[in-house]
């Protein structure tokens, strides 16, 4: 059974593709090896994109020290052109503090590049056992709005107040991604998650932009499900669902909910998609400080990103020999990294993957 949807993550609207970036026959990507774990796995990516002769030059920058004047982030604004120029690009997670502190990387990469839609396909790997054999489901997430919007601020001592932010612009064109993606993949059925009852405003436009897109798609199956519900559905019978479309916060938990479906964080890959075909793909984890800098990180979430990446710039060879390596080693078992309950570390299971290439 596929484990990734078929290739091409775009869903672009049947608007222009661009051409990407190329330098001396290979396609130019960038790469923020980012912050904890990043630069482990970000390594295994290199090592294996060289092990199978990829024709990708990688831009590399890592995350500045310091908030840049131009992004208000510590993401320096060359880096943010970088992307813009290659017109795609992986990402390792990036830190954010908690409570205080700068302006997120990850929300400043999504919003200045304008990267609307996170699409997250959650997939069982064959041989990897867990409570579910058949996870098959795919959560686009709107990327740049809701309850990210950074707009925060005390009213007085002791009220504060954080405002959510819903346009009718950012949720049409999600919604338009979200069943064009539907429709290119040959997914049956399309779910807008919300919690209208009680958001009856900003959930509420955001419903009415799903169902104006829905009107569009009567070949696919259209249905609103309140969020706290579909969580319960998730853990019951993840396969009641297909194709979940929704805004920024809920997408943001609804994805890990689903990546413990299949075995964990250490599996998930994600793309965040702009218009004409820009990319930026990364793993849905974070820095997973615990274990960072203890060669114990699993690659293989950043990995399947980057096949992501690889089938979104139609180079399928690569893109099939890397994952077929990745499903041949876990289903193996030897080489499984500890999240896994493997005791192999990072380059062990890496090397492993090279070996299975
Ligand atoms: P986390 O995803 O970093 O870690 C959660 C748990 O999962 C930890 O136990 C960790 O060890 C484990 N884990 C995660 N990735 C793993 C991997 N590849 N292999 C093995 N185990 C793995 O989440 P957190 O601890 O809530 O967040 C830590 C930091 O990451 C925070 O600063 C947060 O803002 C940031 N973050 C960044 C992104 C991103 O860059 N896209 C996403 C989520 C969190």
């Amino acid at each position: 059974s596929p484990v990734l949807p078929a290739p091409d993550h775009s869903g672009d609207r049947g608007t222009f593709r661009r051409g990407f970036a190329s330098h001396g026959g290979s396609i130019k990507a960038t790469l923020f090896p980012g912050d904890g774990i990043g630069p482990e796995i970000a390594e295994s990516v290199k090592q294996i994109f060289d092990a199978v002769q990829v024709q990708v030059e990688w831009d590399i920058h890592f995350v500045g020290k310091t908030v840049d004047p131009k992004t208000g982030s510590f993401i320096t604004w060359d880096s943010m052109e970088s992307v813009r120029q290659c017109g795609i690009g992986l990402k390792g997670p990036m830190a954010t503090p908690i409570g205080k502190g700068h302006k997120s990387l990850n929300l400043t990469l999504r919003k200045e590049l304008g990267l609307y839609a996170n699409v997250r396909p959650c997939l069982s790997i064959p041989g990897y056992k867990t409570r579910y054999d058949n996870v098959d489901l795919v959560t686009i997430r709107e990327n740049t709005e809701g309850e990210y919007s950074g707009l925060e601020h005390q009213v007085v001592k002791g009220v504060v107040e954080s405002l959510k932010i819903i346009t009718r612009t950012a949720s049409k064109r999600v919604a338009e991604y979200a069943f064009h993606y539907a429709k290119l993949h040959g997914r049956k059925r399309v779910s807008a998650i919300h919690k209208a009852n009680i958001m009856k405003k900003t959930d509420g436009l955001f419903l009415q932009c799903c169902r104006e897109v829905a009107e569009k798609y009567p070949d696919l199956v259209y249905e609103e499900v309140i969020i706290d519900n579909c969580c319960m559905m998730l853990v019951k019978n993840p396969g009641l669902f297909d194709v979940l479309c929704m805004p920024n916060l809920y997408g943001d938990i609804i994805s890990d909910l689903c990546a413990g479906l299949i075995g964990g964080l250490g599996l998930t890959p994600s793309g965040n998609i702009g218009d004409n075909g820009l990319a930026l793909m990364e793993a849905v984890h974070g820095t997973a400080p615990d274990i960072a800098g203890k060669n114990l990180a699993n690659p293989t979430a950043i990995l399947l990103s980057s096949v992501m990446m690889l089938q979104h710039l139609k180079m399928t060879e690569p893109a099939d020999m890397i994952h077929k390596s990745i499903l041949k080693t876990i289903a193996e078992g030897k080489y499984r990294t500890g999240d896994l309950g493997g005791s192999a570390t990072c380059t062990d299971y890496t090397k492993a993957l090279i070996d299975n290439l």
